[in-house]
């Protein structure tokens, strides 16, 4: 199979109006993450309407909806709501909310590797990119397979590659770090928590694994750099 990095690297941002609503029915919330109710996995949020819109969308800033407004399933809920019925008419919604847990977690693979793919393109980074596309089809037809087995794998090519970089902050905790007016090329974010990081006039553009959303959760401005394949956040200064 041939890849088209772009075409897979456009299916990773989100088309809520695609989706029938998976995040705001299939995740467990907790009003201290900036949710607007405590909720069990599998209960739809009390803001969302029957059209799998949210009631609320336009006012979450000012409600302090920050959780909603971070989240992103990195386009697993349009894949999803593409391949499978709607959990609202499926005796088996539990299945399908399982299902998009799992894809949620292969994009998100699907977008490290795509990011590293970029800079360092090689054999080993196609195979992976291609074993994440079979994977996925089998997630979705509900076959067995051993996510973790490649969870393993692609963790481990990508530290590698973190190892390469000086400013190296994977997995760190920098709730609230300054990044402002920085120069952010050379720095790996891999799974770093970014949450009310100040980001403003930073340039973001090249840094390696920054996902949409960290940068959701950051505060930055219009001057802001930013990588080619992330939004803007609609929420930060215009
Ligand atoms: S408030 Fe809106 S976006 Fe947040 S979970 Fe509920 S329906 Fe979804």
């Amino acid at each position: 199979m041939k890849l088209n990095i772009e075409r897979l690297q456009e299916n990773l941002k989100i088309q809520c109006h695609e989706c029938h609503g998976l995040c705001c029915v299939a995740l467990y919330f907790s009003k201290i993450d900036g949710f607007p109710e405590d909720k069990l996995a599998g209960n739809p949020c009390n803001h969302l309407l029957d059209n799998n819109q949210c009631h609320i969308y336009n006012s979450l800033k000012e409600m302090k909806m920050k959780g909603c407004m971070i989240y992103d399933c990195f386009g697993a809920g349009q894949i999803v709501s593409q391949k499978l019925p709607s959990w609202r008419s499926s005796e088996n919604a539990m299945v399908i909310f399982g299902v998009f847990q799992k894809v949620v977690q292969l994009q998100q693979m699907l977008s490290y590797l795509i990011d590293a793919y970029h800079i360092h393109p090689n054999f080993q980074l196609e195979q992976l990119i291609l074993e994440n596309l079979k994977v996925r089809e089998n997630v979705l037809n509900n076959s067995t397979v051993d996510l973790d087995k490649y969870h393993q794998k692609v963790s481990q090519r990508l530290k590698e590659i973190c190892q390469q970089y000086t400013h190296d902050l994977s997995m760190r905790i920098m709730i609230g770090e300054d990044f402002r007016g920085k120069d952010c090329c050379n720095y790996v974010f891999l799974g770093t928590d970014l949450r009310d990081a100040k980001v403003e006039n930073a340039d973001l553009s090249q840094s390696l694994f920054l996902t949409q959303i960290q940068l959701n959760g950051c505060h930055g401005n219009r001057y802001t750099k930013i990588p080619k394949n992330l939004l803007r956040p609609r929420t930060w200064e215009k």
